[in-house]
């Protein structure tokens, strides 16, 4: 059970009197703590982050910091992640645990064991799980055991490349459009594509038997709501406009776009690109309304309005009850709260998945 009361004191001071008080614990505390934010968090949030990334640059950076607590701005599976790969010192806090990801609620471990036992017996290759960062401890476990490795949207193709060279068949893990879409763009054949209904029923046009990749039916309802005529309409709007999506997104919308990558890709390829340029962008609003505001000479604007409440539910007072409970658990005053950890009966075996994601990477 997670201990995460916010802070009475802090939901009557005003954002002014907020942010001063979290410079302040910030600069007591210095390099006991670390502050990784992901690019959906509210930007006054961002603007507290030591490192602010997609979901893979955020797992590599927390595992190379020493800092004693990781003050995880992002969601849960994310700050799992950091739990996983935290060195036994060190204790990962988010400071709202309600901050779930419904995609990574969409894969429950006993219905994947029976498909991935189900596909084991229909096809020849060896079947190996590729599991998208956002997924819980459990089922990383399972990837791990399997001899699979998580990806993210930055290095899904890397990593399915990695195990077709070995001839293995992939089982993909939760997101169907992120699976879907690498494949696309690994142009797999669509005879060797299946994809896993709830029901665990295969859909395929070719046969089991010479499948390459399994798909799991998980989607983001954040990514879902953009269409291919949002596409149409702003390129009818700005014939100059480039649309960069999110890979979540449908295969349609990731095909009528100019271009698809992580949170990661986009901030950078935004950010990089010349004054004036006019961009379209299919991911969470907060992030796309952050860009607009720190490129004001060029013009940016989302494909369509689609927040991730998740994302938004850390604000101001929850970091800042984060910090001072930090604060008072080093000097001895109360226990810590908001501390997540996981399950020691997964995490190695999770361990093993996210260090071969980042051993397929860094190689
Ligand atoms: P990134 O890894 O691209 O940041 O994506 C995380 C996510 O949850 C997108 O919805
Ligand atoms: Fe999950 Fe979608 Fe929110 Fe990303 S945007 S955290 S996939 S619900």
């Amino acid at each position: 059970m997670i201990d995460k009361k916010i802070d009475k004191k802090y939901l009557g001071m005003n954002k002014e009197e907020l942010i001063n008080h979290i410079n302040r614990l910030k600069n007591k505390l210095g390099d006991k703590i670390v502050i990784p934010a992901h690019h959906y968090q509210a930007i006054e949030i961002v603007k507290f982050g030591d490192f602010i990334g997609d979901s893979y640059k955020l797992a590599v950076e927390c595992s190379k910091s020493s800092a004693e607590f990781i003050v995880f701005c992002g969601v849960l599976f994310m700050a799992e992640g950091a739990s996983i790969l935290a060195k036994a010192n060190q204790k990962v806090l988010l400071p709202e645990p309600t901050a779930g990801c419904p995609m990574a609620d969409m894969a429950d471990l006993q219905l994947v064991e029976e498909a991935y036992k189900l596909i084991s017996k229909e096809t020849k290759k060896e079947i190996v799980p590729v599991v998208y960062m956002n997924s819980y401890v459990d089922l990383k476990s399972f990837c791990g055991e399997k001899g699979g490795a998580v990806c993210t949207s930055s290095n899904a193709e890397k990593i399915l490349d990695y195990f077709f060279k070995q001839d293995k068949a992939i089982l993909f893990l939760p997101d169907y459009y992120l699976g879907r879409n690498t494949a696309d763009s690994m142009n797999i054949e669509e005879k060797n594509i299946v994809k896993i209904k709830k029901d665990l029923d295969f859909e395929t046009v070719g046969s089991l038997n010479e499948a390459k990749i399994f798909l799991w039916d998980g989607f983001c309802p954040i990514h879902l709501r953009f269409t291919s005529d949002d596409v149409k309409f702003l390129r009818q709007k700005y014939p100059d406009i480039k649309i960069i999506v999110h890979p979540e997104s449908r295969e349609e919308v990731v095909k009528n776009s100019d271009l698809s990558g992580s949170t990661e890709k986009i901030n950078k390829l935004i950010n990089e690109s010349s004054s004036g340029s006019i961009w379209g962008v299919g991911t969470e609003t907060t992030f796309v309304n952050r860009l607009a505001i720190e490129n004001p000479d060029k013009i940016i604007m989302p494909l369509r309005e689609s927040v991730c409440k998740n994302m938004t539910k850390i604000t101001l007072p929850h970091l800042a009850s984060s910090l001072e409970s930090i604060n008072e658990y080093i000097e001895g005053k109360n226990k810590l709260r908001f501390e997540i950890s996981v399950d020691d009966k997964y995490k190695n075996k999770a361990k093993q998945a996210l260090k071969k994601m980042i051993e397929i990477v860094e190689k």
